[in-house]
């Protein structure tokens, strides 16, 4: 008895303290996958459990029953800055006069983003202590919510730290990392006394032409669920109040980014098994970890408005998922109703619709109008009192958990958490992760650092390219805003080879349309700069280095009609091939351009996406082999412009050998990434070969490192049910795991899958299991179990 009594506090302390020295350890350190195996469902399973805290409803039905209807509705406006102050950019002010009718007579409750540019820390605390000194004047006192897009970093405070963008970090599969790269944009926000921010991006990357798919992990649920969860743990923390913690807000809820043009905002066709196979799981996921906002699709699905859908805003969202934090809409949305979707004669009953279908906040956010409809719509008793406290006792409790009602004003403490060296060093990490090494014909890559390089292209020399949009400004296009002390990929390669052997062109660039107004929203145009010179230049060089890609862009100014690379950047790149030398190809873009005009004459291809501020050293770090890259696609590379396949589609193979020898398949399949070492996959287990419905599957593989080089690997266990009521994927990702290898050194990776891994959505909406043959894929091996 003793000894087990033992037994149970040895383990009780290993939880205590051994498991947080582990998990700190790693959370410290840049390089959180040095030692162990990084399994995709040890860590969803330890992320996704939701910290408990505090229950403040007594509090919260004590301040609802001194509330008035105009204060109840003064909580569920949002406006955007420019209501409280004047002057834009580095010139904004408080205006006394704004900021009293907001916050004092209409009693709003939130506020949120910039005007026209990222400011500094100190600036943030005078703005948000003159909006909490204003709530002190109001009646009730209540505290007002500031937020902000933090999507790859605290990109709206001057200064920060920021990261890869989505799509990279997708490519990284590293959920710690992801979390790391979270934790610091957490941290930077709050010391800018910001405690909320509308990330992460949970909608799904599976239409390329969308101008938002870099900032989706790609197409794949189970990736965008793991590394969606990395996120939210990052951003909220163990206890949201934490001045390093914020509240996140998962947008864009949902099926946004399926539009069937390709444009932003535009309409989609999702019927409920496939949202709730596809769309829906990185939200519930998200949802169980603790994530206190949603942001809803402004687009619409099925003929029905993100907006007014109440089936997945109330039903789905609050009911089923037991949503318990507040929804908020995007910006304007409610007025889109009536002048974009038409499903309202006006701005007042747009906004019944969207109340009552289970909208809490509404980011209005230029006017009135909101508070004015609503207080109206309650007093004529169209909208009951009931929704309207259900919506303000949400936002109440977000307040409370955010200890806003106990510290509203700007600590200046905070400030200490901003800008330190090891958040540079985590960024630098994230970058040198995500890259990706799609093509290496002969080993061209790493190169020596003797050869003589050219570097040149578009985004060769381009630090707005490397951070893409919601950088210091919306489309991230201000060129006079980016630090100076950060590396192009010209300036990095440079730095990294010294003078003598390096040699740099600009070729073309990526530009304004001639003769548009500088404050114009860019929209991207190429054009050739020294073309002549850059093709001389590497007929004298042994080796160029490409830079292709596009520049910044996102939301409705990145709507595409082609998703081939532009002819200039195409015909400048079959002039340098011309000349004979090596190209290596290095692709800066946010999502699949397509490149089948050049990619099998280039001798290497890097996809480095939006790697932010340390991508340059990143890349220059892999191509003269200082680093080993290991990024895998988190989407498919389509080769040609109607050929947007996912990696999960239907009856592929019968389709290719049915229209005979046409090239279908895609330019670079899913998961592709090459390393400079090399991994071989052996011993597949797969047991029990005959399992219950309800029981497990192991599965067990050993990886080993059979090249020269130490490098880390992502395992990625695939799923094929072999046959089912409904067409069933062609595989689907179930598992994967991230670890290193030493030269020579194996490791065996097992999981277990159960019950929710066999089932699909079927035709009820409801998982279904059925009985029958599974298909098990790892590394290129592959084995079978029959469910009975
Ligand atoms: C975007 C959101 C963003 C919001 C606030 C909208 O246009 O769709 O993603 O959070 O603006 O900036």
């Amino acid at each position: 008895m003793r000894k087990i009594s033992l037994l149970i506090i040895a383990a009780i302390c290993l939880q205590v303290f051994c498991l947080p020295l582990q998990q700190s350890l790693a959370q410290g350190s840049s390089d959180p996958v040095s030692q162990d195996i990084l399994d995709s469902d040890v860590y969803f399973r330890s992320a996704v459990q939701r910290p408990r805290l505090r229950n403040y409803s007594t509090q919260i039905e004590a301040l609802l029953r001194r509330m008035t209807v105009e204060e109840k509705v003064g909580q569920m406006t949002q406006l955007e800055i420019g209501q409280i102050t004047s002057g834009g950019d580095s010139n904004i002010n408080i205006d006394a006069a704004k900021l009293e009718k907001a916050i004092v007579q209409y009693n709003v409750g939130s506020i949120l983003n910039v005007n026209g540019h990222a400011l500094p820390v100190d600036k943030w605390h005078e703005i948000i202590g003159a909006i909490q000194n204003a709530a002190q004047r109001s009646r009730l006192k209540i505290p007002v919510i500031y937020g902000i897009d933090s999507i790859h970093g605290a990109n709206y405070v001057r200064g920060a730290t920021l990261f890869p963008q989505e799509i990279g970090m997708g490519a990284s599969w590293n959920p710690r990392l992801m979390q790391r790269a979270a934790e610091i944009t957490a941290m930077e926000t709050r010391a800018a006394a910001i405690p909320w921010s509308f990330s992460p991006v949970l909608d799904l990357g599976r239409q390329p032409l969308w101008p938002r798919f870099w900032e989706t992990f790609g197409e794949d649920p189970y990736l965008a669920k793991v590394m969606g969860v990395a996120f939210v743990r990052g951003l909220e923390g163990k206890n949201v109040a934490d001045d390093r913690s914020v509240a996140s807000s998962l947008k864009h809820y949902v099926g946004y980014s399926f539009p069937l043009s390709g444009r932003d905002r535009t309409s989609a066709w999702i019927p409920e098994n496939h949202l709730r196979e596809y769309f829906l799981p990185s939200f519930e996921a998200a949802i169980k970890s603790g994530a206190r906002t949603v942001m809803v699709n402004s687009a619409e699905i099925n003929g029905v408005p993100g907006h007014t859908n109440k089936f997945l805003l109330t039903d789905v969202l609050k009911g089923e998922m037991k949503f318990d934090g507040f929804i908020v809409s995007d910006w304007e949305d409610i007025k889109k109703l009536v002048t974009q979707w038409k499903v309202a004669p006006d701005e007042k009953e747009a906004t019944r619709m969207a109340v009552m279908a289970g909208i809490d906040m509404s980011m209005v956010p230029n006017s009135y109008s909101f508070s004015d409809n609503l207080i109206a719509l309650v007093k004529e008793r169209k909208v009951p009192m009931t929704r309207i406290d259900d919506a303000v006792r949400r936002i109440l409790r977000v307040k409370y958990e955010l200890g806003l009602f106990e510290n509203p004003m700007p600590n200046p403490r905070v400030k200490s958490n901003f800008n330190k060296p090891e958040y540079v060093e985590a960024s630098l990490q994230a970058a040198r992760e995500t890259m990706t090494l799609l093509k290496n014909d002969g080993n061209v890559l790493p190169l020596a650092k003797n050869k003589k390089v050219l570097v040149t292209g578009p985004t060769s020399d381009s630090l707005i390219a490397l951070n893409n949009g919601w950088t210091w400004v919306w489309q991230g296009s201000e060129p006079s805003l980016y630090p100076t002390n950060k590396m192009t990929i010209q300036q990095a390669i440079k730095a990294k080879i010294g003078e003598g052997r390096f040699e740099f062109r600009q070729g073309t660039r990526i530009t304004r349309p001639p003769g548009s107004p500088a404050n114009t929203t860019p929209t991207m145009f190429d054009q050739e700069v020294d073309v002549r010179a850059a093709v001389e230049e590497a007929k004298d060089s042994d080796v160029v280095v490409l830079c292709l890609g596009e520049g910044s862009y996102t939301e409705t100014p990145g709507n595409l009609t082609d998703l081939t690379l532009p002819e200039v950047q195409l015909r400048f790149a079959e002039q340098i091939i011309a000349t004979g030398k090596p190209v290596i190809l290095v692709l800066v873009e946010g999502r699949p351009r397509l490149i089948n005009r050049i990619a099998d004459r280039v001798q290497a291809i890097l996809l480095a996406y939006n790697p932010s501020d340390e991508g340059g050293r990143a890349v220059a770090d892999v191509i003269f082999g200082d680093y080993n890259p290991n990024g895998k696609l988190p989407f498919t590379y389509p080769r040609a412009t109607n050929n947007y396949l996912t990696y999960d589609h239907k009856l592929f193979e019968v389709e290719e050998t049915s229209f005979g020898n046409v090239a279908t398949g895609p330019q670079f399949s899913f998961g592709t990434g090459l390393s400079y070492t090399t991994y071989q996959y052996s011993d597949l287990n797969v047991s029990p070969k005959s399992a219950a419905m309800t029981g497990n599957v192991n599965v067990s593989v050993k990886v080993t490192n059979s090249g020269t080089r130490a490098g880390k690997e992502t395992i990625i266990l695939y799923l094929r049910d072999e046959a089912a009521t409904l067409v069933p994927a062609g595989k689907r990702v179930k598992r994967f795991a991230k670890i290193h290898l030493e030269p020579g050194q194996t490791k065996t990776v097992s999981f277990s899958l159960g019950r929710e891994d066999f089932s699909y959505i079927g035709m009820n909406n409801r998982p279904i299991v059925e009985p029958g043959d599974f298909t098990v894929m790892v590394g290129g091996l592959s084995d079978k179990f029959t469910l009975r």
